[in-house]
């Protein structure tokens, strides 16, 4: 698939709130492709060709067909229950002259009564993705809304549902035409000002997936300010607000490693770095031989070890485990924002310290 090298549907987020990002991501060389990634795609494929084809069968493996697929699909039933959507998969959409080179491919759209469609799927389980202002999805209504081919959808439709099937879940919003009209201007305001020389940039969430993190000045500089605190000059009422510019920093880590060593396979030096192999693990040769040689030494017991399935992997198989069988031990204790939804534990030694010291 091709993407547009200004903004796409899964860069626009990215690039309205921070212009300066285009000209930086310009500069990077193509991001190696992960496993993850792959299996997207291939999902992706599948599903669309499926929806293209209802004969199509399935080339992907059972695990994906039955823990992703047709969970997707069922949920599409609850888009179109009566199976009344026209649709169409995998559309080129474009703003035209507007805004040249600027264009992505929709998953699905479709059209029920006066209700436009516009859909994604997503198939990663990581983080769960809303459809209520969705940038991406309002950059694939706003791009249809201008594409010939695509017309069909929007024509006398007087809404607009935008949907995220990400199994097991489904999330769908409906908006107006006015507010996908909207959201173009502040796209075309985006663009043009990413354009410009001295395009300003603004970190954000919009960050974890922008490619540049690892040169980028903003992110560099809150690297450099986090580097320089002194533990002995921290205000203790600012550990909180530095906290929250963990995850930023985490990922700008993560992609910095990835940025050098993907320029170090690729034969350009890094300096004061190289590429060394990971540590070695041992591995039989022969299974079978190793067997044969250890059970004169040891018996069968000591040299075949079963190992009962983990809870989660037993509910993969079975589904629904029968009650009681399992219980859950948290292996510590952990930071969390106020906002996380998990009671904070009771440091009863602390306390008790802290009482004592009242009486004594
Ligand atoms: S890392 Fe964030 S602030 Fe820097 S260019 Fe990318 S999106 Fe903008």
């Amino acid at each position: 698939m091709q993407h547009s090298k200004i903004v796409g549907g899964s860069t626009a987020k990215r690039v309205i709130n921070c212009p300066g990002s285009v000209a930086l991501v310009a500069e990077m060389p193509p991001q190696p492709s992960s496993s993850y990634a792959e299996e997207g795609t291939l999902l992706h494929d599948e599903i669309s060709r499926f929806l293209g084809d209802l004969e199509y069968r399935f080339t992907c493996s059972q695990e994906l067909i039955q823990d992703k697929l047709w969970p997707a699909l069922d949920l599409l039933d609850e888009i179109d229950p009566d199976k009344t959507m026209e649709y169409a998969v995998e559309t080129r959409v474009g703003f035209g002259d507007l805004l040249p080179g600027v264009f992505g491919s929709t998953d699905l759209m479709g059209r029920i009564g006066n209700k436009a469609i516009i859909l994604d799927w997503k198939f990663g389980s990581g983080v769960p993705v809303p459809a209520e202002e969705n940038e991406q999805l309002m950059f694939y209504a706003a791009a249809a809304m201008r594409t010939p081919e695509a017309k069909w959808v929007f024509d006398g439709a007087t809404e607009v549902e935008l949907v995220i099937i990400q199994p097991p879940t489904i999330k769908r919003w409906t908006t107006t035409i006015e507010r996908i009209k909207q959201f173009e201007q502040t796209l075309v305001r985006a663009v043009k000002l990413a354009q410009q020389p001295d395009a300003p940039l603004k970190n954000g969430d919009h960050c974890r997936w922008c490619s540049a993190k690892p040169v980028c000045p903003v992110m560099t500089g809150a690297v450099d300010r986090a580097v320089a605190i002194k533990m002995d000059k921290i205000d203790v009422d600012k550990i909180g607000a530095y906290l929250h510019n963990a995850d930023l920093l985490e990922d700008w880590i993560k992609d910095l490693r990835a940025l050098a060593e993907e320029m170090m396979k690729k034969g350009k030096p890094v300096k004061g770095w190289k590429m060394v192999p990971k540590r070695a693990t041992r591995s039989w040769v022969k299974e079978e031989d190793a067997k044969v040689a250890l059970l004169q030494h040891l018996k069968e017991s000591e040299v075949m070890v079963t190992k009962l399935i983990s809870p989660a992997a037993a509910e993969k198989l079975i589904k629904k485990l029968p009650d009681g069988l399992t219980v859950a031990i948290s292996s510590g204790n952990t930071i969390a924002p106020e906002s996380d939804p998990r009671p904070a534990v009771v440091l009863i030694g602390q306390q008790l310290n802290a009482a004592l010291s009242k009486i004594m």
